[in-house]
């Protein structure tokens, strides 16, 4: 660990040792984040989630050196009157807790609408009433679709970065209609920012919003039938090894053509350090955190993919290493779909100086190697099990 005289903020002023309440602690987003923060900073973490196998590895045994600076409480914000408690007493409240996989936006768009608006509002008040200083997890998906993408297919327009370029302070939120319900986590999210806006503009509250842009890495979601349901649908990261593992095409949904940035998941942990460090540069402000330098359509990511998991596996790809599937038959009634979204990254660049380093084929040169090393044998041995009759 750093010592904490040792630590100084962007403009030289020491870093006091901090307590964070971070709810949703035990997810792909946090695990990382509790990690950098154990290992790298003096500050002390109330970890908030229902589940904790993916921090459990800096939580026991008790004798690791960070001992005594991560709790877990297990608990579900819905409907626990601790939560206020464990604010009342945290510097810094960050939230990621949500619904976020896009299999469920339109099956589930109940809880998916609950989950990002409903249970996210006493985060905002206890936070409100109680002056804490509050980063809550948003997401790019909060853009929608591009205003290019409702121009003519043969418009020179749509080449111009004024109609796709995704920006914080200037973009439109534009979603599909109603029934297409793939939208009710993109709105959800859109009504709490405003709400956090909102309780800075009229209560003063302090408070950060983070959009993502495709973070990746390891511990990213599940393998259903190994680590997750077996019919559960994960993001396109897990997908996509799901399938590698078990030598299966990558299926491509409505022909793999719409666009995504992705960013290392442990680059996009050094802006949320910044942040966290930085309250004078990151208070009142929406950061867009993503990487424009990798982007790909999705047919183009299977194809990396394919590539890589090949060499870190040693195994020859599929004849057929990718197969087309219609949205309908892959996520079902009411999908739909952002056909591009490359952030603009002048305010992050601007408030804390973060740019992204890691190119798309290192991070997932590392990704898919730790995707080898922790599932190829349990997929192998899930494979030969014989079916029960
Ligand atoms: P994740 O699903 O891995 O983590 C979310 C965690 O929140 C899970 O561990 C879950 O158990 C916990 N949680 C959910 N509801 C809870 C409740 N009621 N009480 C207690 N805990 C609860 O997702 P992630 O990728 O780590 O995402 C974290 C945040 O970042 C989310 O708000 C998500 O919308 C946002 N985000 C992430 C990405 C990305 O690229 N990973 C992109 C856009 C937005
Ligand atoms: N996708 C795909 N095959 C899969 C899983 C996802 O073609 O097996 C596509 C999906 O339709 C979307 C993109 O990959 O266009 C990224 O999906 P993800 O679930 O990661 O989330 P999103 O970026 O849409 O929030």
């Amino acid at each position: 660990m750093a010592e904490s005289s040792a630590r100084v903020d962007l403009d030289g002023n020491t870093i006091n040792p901090m307590t964070i309440c971070m709810i949703g602690a035990g997810g792909f987003i946090g695990s990382h984040l509790c990690e950098k923060l154990l290992s790298e900073t003096p500050h002390t973490i109330l970890a908030v989630d229902v589940y904790n196998d993916k921090i459990k590895h800096l939580l026991e045994p008790d004798s690791l050196p960070w001992a005594g600076r991560i709790q877990f409480h297990r608990l579900n914000i819905k409907n626990d009157s601790r939560l206020e408690g464990l604010i009342k007493c945290s510097d810094l409240i960050v939230n990621l807790a949500a619904i976020c996989t896009p299999a469920d936006y339109n099956t589930r768009p109940l809880d998916t609408i609950y989950s990002n608006f409903i249970d996210a509002l006493p985060v905002v008040k206890y936070c409100s009433d109680n002056n804490k200083r509050l980063i809550h997890f948003s997401t790019c998906e909060i853009y929608g679709k591009t205003i290019g993408s409702y121009l003519p297919k043969d418009s020179p327009l749509r080449q111009d970065p004024a109609y796709y370029i995704l920006k914080e302070d200037t973009s439109p939120c534009i979603f599909g209609p109603i029934e297409k319900q793939r939208w009710s986590y993109a709105c959800a999210k859109q009504l709490i920012e405003r709400l956090i806006f909102a309780e800075g503009a009229e209560n003063g509250l302090e408070f950060t919003i983070v959009r993502p842009f495709n973070w990746i890495g390891p511990r990213m979601d599940f393998i259903p039938g190994i680590d997750g349901p077996s019919e559960g649908v994960p993001r396109v990261l897990a997908c996509f090894s799901n399938n590698l593992l078990r030598r299966e095409p990558l299926k491509l949904v409505d022909g793999g053509e719409s666009q995504r940035t992705f960013v290392y998941i442990k680059d996009a942990i050094e802006a949320v350090l910044l942040m966290i460090e930085n309250p004078g540069r990151a208070n009142g402000h929406i950061f867009n955190v993503g990487n424009p330098n990798n982007e790909v359509t999705v047919r183009q990511l299977a194809e990396m993919m394919t590539k890589v998991y090949s060499k870190v596996s040693g195994e020859d790809s599929i004849e057929t290493p990718t197969i087309d599937v219609s949205s309908k038959e892959f996520y079902g009634e009411g999908y739909d779909d952002s056909d591009k979204r490359i952030p603009d990254m002048t305010i992050i660049n601007k408030q804390l100086g973060w740019d992204p380093k890691t190119s798309l084929w290192d991070l997932l040169e590392s990704t898919l190697t730790y995707q080898h090393r922790t599932y190829a044998e349990a997929v192998r041995q899930a494979i030969a099990k014989p079916v029960a009759s």
